[in-house]
């Protein structure tokens, strides 16, 4: 059976909802000390890959067990009976380990989640171990993708299979995906994974049940299993009982897709956005920028032609930015600092920031010489930026404090002396080698050479 491995989109998914988590995470610290472990997401939640189901991407098994057959199955049971008697299960221990560190765990982002449904009526929190529908759902059905980023990896963009199997001495590079990687160099299978018929079959069944979907990829916009899925909803009528979540990188949004999301009863947008101009070409390979900020404009326009009367978090749109800081986008971080807080000023965005530490060449803590210097510098000026505006501006300052401690931590780190010779080597070595592939030049994007 497939083990879950974490890696960037793992934490991907951590970032939603977490305005308030460091509240939710004394209560539910608090709620935890007493006799019961309880976490929603067995009795509540599903999640479905290309390869396993499991009650949420956290969870360190995935069953290869059909969605239904899962549901009602001995090992779910298992979980809630070691829930409800105050364990908790081993397949759990990643969300015990993040609380124990102090970090908002997808326990408390899914609770909040939860009571936030059970406030509208459209769920009622349960104990019981029969079955049920889950109603909050995470679909990641396909790596079908039009990126290839270079912090992602081959089994969450086929376009990035298809340049390991052409190349495959990128395997190295491919740690905490390691598996998937190699499946594709040793088969030449197509590097484009998608669930079965069979199990999309029964996933239909069940998110007419649920309350909450979301949708990550690849790219969710460009596979057809999940527009077929958001109409299949909608001309049943169903999706405005529903609240949509989708990440998606903007490439490919348009007037009609836009269309379909503003059918449900909510719609969540996380845009990835990890750089600006041409650092985000060439981090986030396959980008067209002006494309990227056409298409942030349609989705803004949509927010606020939705919004007219609520607030930045409250409205039946609400439009978050994501982004993925690694060794390459801190390098500009200023830059797109500012991008973001015009997204804020017109159509009131919110930010999310998380630090990439997969692949590990990537964790800019392992940055030396120039490249950390500038990194220093760009975090330390960007958080003067993000102070400043939150002076003045009290609904700005109600959300942006966690990025504002992501980034102190990291100019912590970046300030500190504890440096890694082999990893800072090996992003050397990566930065080069793509380079050399895709016909880049670090150079020219930042400015100056690695070997400064
Ligand atoms: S405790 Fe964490 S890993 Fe376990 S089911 Fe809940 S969210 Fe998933």
């Amino acid at each position: 059976m497939p083990l879950l491995k974490l890696s960037n989109q793992h934490y991907l998914t951590l970032k939603a909802l977490n305005i308030f988590g460091a509240f939710f995470l004394i209560k539910y610290s608090m709620e935890k000390s007493n006799k019961e472990y309880y976490c929603v997401m067995p009795w509540h939640g599903a999640f479905y890959t290309t390869v396993g189901t499991a009650p949420c991407c956290s969870f360190s098994h995935l069953s290869e067990e059909k969605p239904i057959t899962f549901l009602k199955g001995e090992e779910l049971a298992e979980i809630k009976r070691s829930m409800l008697n105050g364990r908790v299960p081993k397949q759990c221990q990643y969300c015990d380990d993040q609380e124990k560190r102090g970090v908002n765990s997808t326990r408390i982002t899914y609770q909040r989640l939860a009571e936030s449904l059970e406030k509208r009526n459209q769920i009622t929190i349960r104990r019981d171990l029969d079955f049920n529908y889950p109603e909050i759902l995470e679909m990641r059905l396909s790596n079908l993708c039009n990126m290839a980023c270079r912090i992602c990896s081959p089994n969450w963009s086929n376009k990035l299979g298809k340049e390991l199997q052409q190349n495959p001495n990128l395997l190295k590079y491919y740690k905490a995906d390691r598996q998937a990687a190699e499946l594709i160099i040793k088969n030449s299978v197509d590097p484009l994974f998608q669930v079965n018929d069979e199990t999309l079959a029964e996933i239909y069944t069940i998110a007419e049940h649920a309350k909450h979907l979301f949708f990550t990829g690849g790219e969710p916009t460009i596979h057809k299993q999940v527009i077929d899925l958001l109409d299949h909803l909608i001309e049943l009528g169903l999706a405005g009982e529903k609240s949509l979540q989708i990440n998606t990188n903007c490439l490919a949004i348009n007037p009609q897709i836009l269309k379909r999301f503003s059918s449900f009863l909510r719609t969540m947008i996380s845009v990835s956005i990890d750089g600006i101009g041409a650092v985000a070409e060439y981090q986030r390979y396959g980008t067209k920028w002006q494309q990227i900020d056409d298409n942030l404009k349609l989705i803004g326009d949509m927010k606020n032609l939705k919004n007219q009367d609520f607030n930045v978090y409250d409205g039946p749109v609400s439009v978050d930015m994501h982004l993925a800081l690694s060794s390459y986008t801190v390098l500009d971080l200023y830059n797109t600092m500012e991008y973001y807080l015009k997204l804020y000023d017109e159509y009131k965005f919110t930010l999310t920031i998380n630090t990439v530490l997969f692949p590990s060449q990537l964790n800019l803590k392992y940055l030396q010489g120039e490249a950390r210097r500038r990194a220093k510098s760009q975090v330390f000026f960007s958080i003067d930026l993000l102070k400043k505006r939150a002076a003045e501006d009290f609904v700005f300052a109600r959300f942006i404090g966690n990025s504002i401690n992501q980034l102190e931590n990291i100019l912590i780190s970046l300030e500190s002396n504890d440096l890694n010779g082999y990893e800072y080597d090996q992003f050397v070595k990566y930065t080069l080698n793509m380079d050399e592939l895709r016909d880049q030049s670090f150079e020219s994007v930042f400015g100056f050479n690695l070997k400064n």
